[in-house]
């Protein structure tokens, strides 16, 4: 079997520890890699790498920095199919979803590569009698990323792109569950000539993490994944002394108002819930129909639903892939019985989706008449399971919503102007797409929830993530007028 490795110091490492995991392909059921855990000392050799290599990068000029940014966006965009594939294999999602995936995170490297216009401070001129103040951003040092199985290749580079163009070294720690694409995004690093240490890799689980949480020389921590999770690394990270975002779970409503375009509702409903197999934290995994919009929506939606192909994600013509491994294909499998046994309406049961082999396979699901108690409404399911909740007017779905202590997307399909801008006035979630199912802003805004979506106050990317990575010093400062320095036709050349 294929053994994966640590990067650390610009090479493969493998580590100490003796302790490994198993890297599954979801579409098979197989195993197809080893990967190593780190221990305490595989993690404080990656942050001592980082730690060695932070004087010489953060005192690189900023246009060197941007040509290396610029050479790693080339060599992503060059190996964009080799990284949409390693994801293919060890996610399950489908070929071109992944392809997308690799051009969202290489969208935040094109906003990195502007490092030199996003760093400019402010200057005052003569804010006393020959006194100016300005401001400069300096970079925190190292800092680590910890990243969620959805998206290997998307999410660490919403973070390490902006934090190391700001000038801070990195240690990444991906998912264990599908970690390969981490070490290829580590090589190509390397070959657009960032110096050994300034970006490293370590595989693992909470004890990587733990380590991470507690080393004296790691500045700040970014964190995408579960909701206790994230509480506890902002929490840990922050007693520790630490900068912490945490960007959590999430349960995206999408409400539809009577006058909305059902046909438009439907699609978006369909393709945001069960793409990649419902495994998006911006996925929708409630659509609140209001008025009679849940009669009509419904059929349409469980219609469209029968021309969901599940396979294979590296095959032609399948739209859904598997889930990424066997204990969450049961744990979703049991929200489905949790539904049924609590009074829900299943509409459409993807447990009757046959495919053969071992691969982690659900079909997708579509409840109706889903209540506000049960398990499949409260809590995140992270699998293709749509609820429909029905609502009688358009403030009793506001106050649904508004009551969910996740707070990360939301959409409203309405054919009202008005309605429209009460609703993205009054609703209290991070990212709202108005017609548009998957509002996931572009690298050049932030990307981040409210409530339990979000613990810290940072955004990742956009402005939100170069302030995260940074800090800022204002100087004041008085010369004395220069004295004469006699005669001198030349330029000043001193
Ligand atoms: P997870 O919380 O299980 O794991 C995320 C990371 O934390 C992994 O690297 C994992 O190794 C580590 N980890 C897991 N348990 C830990 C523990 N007890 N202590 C320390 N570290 C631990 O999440 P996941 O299953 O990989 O990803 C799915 C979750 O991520 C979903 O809840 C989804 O909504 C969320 N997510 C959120 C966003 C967002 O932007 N808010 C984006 C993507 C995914």
């Amino acid at each position: 079997m294929l053994c994966l490795d640590h990067w650390i110091g610009g090479r493969l490492d493998h580590g100490s520890s003796g302790r490994a995991g198993t890297v599954y392909n979801p579409a098979t059921g197989e195993a197809a890699a080893e990967v190593p855990f780190a221990s305490a000392a595989d993690v404080d050799r990656a942050v001592a790498a980082a730690r060695a290599a932070f004087d010489g990068w953060s005192r690189t000029g900023l246009n060197k920095r941007a040509t290396i940014l610029f050479a790693f966006r080339e060599l992503v965009r060059q190996h964009a199919d080799e990284l949409a594939r390693l994801i293919v294999r060890e996610h399950g999602k489908v070929l071109p979803d992944a392809r997308g995936e690799v051009q969202r995170g290489l969208e935040v490297v094109d906003f990195a590569c502007g490092i030199p216009q996003l760093l400019k401070g402010e200057f005052s001129e003569n804010v006393s009698a020959g006194v100016d103040s300005y401001s400069i951003r300096q970079p925190l040092g190292v800092v680590a990323g910890i990243t969620p199985f959805n998206f290997p290749v998307m999410v660490p580079m919403w973070m390490f792109p902006v934090a190391v163009a700001a000038g801070n070294t990195f240690v990444l720690k991906p998912s264990e569950r599908d970690p390969s694409a981490s070490v290829m995004l580590a090589e190509l690093w390397r070959d657009a000539g960032l110096p050994n240490g300034v970006f490293n890799v370590v595989h693992g689980d909470r004890m990587a993490v733990e380590r991470l949480l507690e080393h004296p020389d790691v500045a700040a921590v970014s964190f995408v994944g579960s909701t206790p999770v994230a509480r506890h690394i902002y929490e840990t990270a922050t007693r520790h002394g630490k900068r912490a975002q945490a960007l959590g779970g999430a349960k995206n409503h999408m409400v539809v108002l009577p006058d909305a375009d059902l046909e438009l509702a439907a699609d978006s409903a369909v393709n945001a819930a069960f793409g990649s197999s419902g495994q998006r934290c911006m996925a929708i995994s409630v659509l609140v129909a209001v008025g009679d919009a849940a009669d009509r929506i419904v059929p349409i939606i469980r219609e469209k639903m029968r021309n969901i192909h599940v396979g294979d994600g590296m095959q032609p013509n399948v739209d859904m892939g598997p889930l990424v491994t066997k204990q969450h294909l049961e744990r979703v499998a049991r929200y489905v019985d949790e539904g049924v046994s609590a009074g829900a309406t299943l509409v459409a049961d993807g447990r009757e989706v046959a495919i053969d082999g071992d691969g982690f396979f659900l079909g997708p699901c579509l409840f109706d008449h889903v209540k506000p108690d049960m398990s499949i409404y409260r809590d995140e399911i992270f699998g293709p399971v749509l609820s429909v909740v029905r609502s009688e007017t358009y403030e009793e779905a506001l106050n649904l919503v508004n009551a969910s202590p996740y707070a990360n997307g939301v959409a409203l399909f309405t054919g009202d102007g008005g309605a429209a801008r009460r609703f993205q006035s009054e609703i209290q979630v991070g990212m709202v797409g108005i017609n548009v199912p998957i509002p996931v802003p572009m690298a050049y805004y932030s990307f981040g929830g409210w409530k339990d979506s979000l613990f810290g106050d940072a955004h990742v990317h956009g402005m939100e993530g170069v302030k995260f990575y940074t800090r800022a010093k204002v100087i004041t400062a008085r010369w004395p007028e220069s004295a004469s320095r006699g005669k001198n036709l030349g330029f000043p050349n001193g």
